[in-house]
């Protein structure tokens, strides 16, 4: 029986491995990954999970569910040039890479290359390293300069946002102008925990209550932003989609 005293959110505990889902009940969501998900999974998508696993972060990266629907996503906008910040090992980069024609473009952002590293034989063995165009350095700078160029503004059809969430309205503020008008872009992590929405003595972690007010002040700020369509959705952390529309 589960411990009372136990955060009713199950994303950041220390269960070995992490159920990544806001689902309150465990059993569903071990059903789903093992009846829609698992079954599905490109093998080299599992391994690259399997080693991230074995990784001390591994609870940042986006769950196997989470891979299908950006895999879906990608698929349903026809999307061939996409945009992804926040890499690690490579788990959505991946999904991603899987989703996109064979002459599809990903340029993926971190500042840290040595866990794209470790991901990489993975996405060389399924054979779509070729679409990845890996920039290592902080985002920010690079989409500033990237937005130098007329020529750039408009030209991804798909943004992955999933970094350093302190800078996520900065985030915004650049890639609403690199996505083409119809595009998509997707905000990982926007339900934050389950903290955006708990009391301000919920026992969350130092890490999830010092970034919760910048994932809210997204969440507040998407919310009346007139040039996108939004839809939150609960998979994995929270992902908010925008489609913009001007
Ligand atoms: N999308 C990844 C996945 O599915 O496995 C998870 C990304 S992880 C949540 C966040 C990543 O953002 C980390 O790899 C970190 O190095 C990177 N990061 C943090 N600050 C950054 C910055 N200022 N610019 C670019 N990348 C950054
Ligand atoms: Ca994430």
């Amino acid at each position: 029986m589960a411990n009372e005293e136990e955060p009713k959110n199950h994303l950041f505990n220390t269960k070995d491995p992490p159920l990544k889902s806001h689902l309150q009940s465990d059993a569903l969501y071990k059903y789903i990954l093992e009846t829609n998900v698992y079954p599905r999974e490109h093998e080299c998508l599992k391994k690259l999970r399997e080693m991230t696993q074995k990784h001390p972060w591994n609870a940042i990266a986006i769950p196997p569910d989470e891979g299908q629907l950006l895999s879906m996503l990608i698929k349903l906008i026809n999307a061939k040039n996409t945009l992804e910040i926040g890499v690690y090992t490579g788990y959505s980069l991946l999904s991603t890479a899987l989703a996109l024609p064979p002459d599809g473009k990903i340029l993926a952002l971190d500042v840290n290359r040595e866990n794209y590293e470790l991901g990489l034989p993975f996405i060389e063995k399924a054979g779509v390293a070729h679409k990845i165009d890996f920039k290592e350095g902080p985002a920010l700078p690079f989409l500033d300069e990237l937005l130098k160029d007329e020529n750039k503004k408009g030209m991804f059809d798909f943004v992955f946002v999933d970094a350093d969430k302190n800078n996520y309205l900065n985030y915004h503020k650049r890639v609403i102008d690199l996505v083409k008008v119809g595009g998509l872009i997707g905000y990982d992590n926007t339900l934050w925990a389950g903290s955006v929405a708990a009391s301000s003595d919920a026992p969350f972690t130092d890490h999830i209550i010092s970034q919760r007010p910048y994932v809210m002040e997204l969440n507040k700020y998407l919310a009346q932003d007139s040039r996108i369509e939004i839809c939150q959705l609960p998979v994995g952390d929270g992902i908010t989609l925008c489609r913009r529309i001007i």
